[in-house]
């Protein structure tokens, strides 16, 4: 089953931006050096050929790869990750969908109050703002990867009014669709990089 819905090109985005919100979610695995790594790993990036994407630490080890020493994918600093990590891959499998609180909380098997706070803690970000998160990286991959116009995308990441979608997006991005989508490759990437710690 598939733990997380997304494509190989949409993390292998993630990897490039270092991004901890897709920690424990997925690992990334570089063939020539059989070590494999969480998204947010700042080591040195692997070229995209020799990249290959496992969701779970099982499948890693079974596959021949060995954790990296740097960004320590085997160790689990808080006893809470699996159940935040649920609840987020939860928000990406459904950003499409309206979800509200108590859907993700029944999804883990806590209450509502006690898996904000602790989706707060460990993602320094509520549910809330996680999934706009996802919603922008979703809007803007498409941006940058196909022909769709805003409002179709804006509707297909999940937004019910374009002028929500408008704002999310300058607010997670710094600027509008149209200048995402006429800018540089590297403008997105960089934006969250400094983002991220
Ligand atoms: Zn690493």
């Amino acid at each position: 089953m598939k733990i997380v819905n997304m494509s190989f090109e949409e993390k292998w985005n993630k990897i490039m931006e270092c991004d901890r919100s897709y920690d424990g979610l997925f690992y990334t695995a570089v063939k020539t050096t059989k070590i494999y790594c969480r998204p947010s790993c700042r080591s040195r990036k692997p070229k995209k050929i020799n990249v290959e994407f496992y969701e779970t630490i099982s499948e890693c080890v079974t596959a021949g790869y060995r954790a990296c020493k740097r960004c320590q994918p085997e160790v689990e600093h808080n006893p809470h990750t699996n159940l935040v990590r649920k609840a987020a891959a939860y928000l990406i499998n459904h950003h499409d969908k309206k979800i509200v609180l108590q859907d993700i909380a029944d999804h883990v098997g806590v209450s509502a109050f006690y898996l904000e706070r602790l989706f707060k803690e460990e993602m320094k970000k509520t549910p809330r703002e996680y999934i706009e998160n996802i919603r922008i990286d979703k809007a803007a991959f498409l941006l940058k990867h196909t022909k769709q116009t805003n409002l179709e995308i804006c509707y297909e990441v999940g937004f019910h009014s374009s002028s929500n979608f408008y704002k999310a997006f300058r607010n997670v991005i710094g600027c509008s669709p149209n200048e995402y989508r006429n800018s540089k490759e590297s403008t997105h990437a960089m934006e969250r990089s400094r983002n991220v710690d």
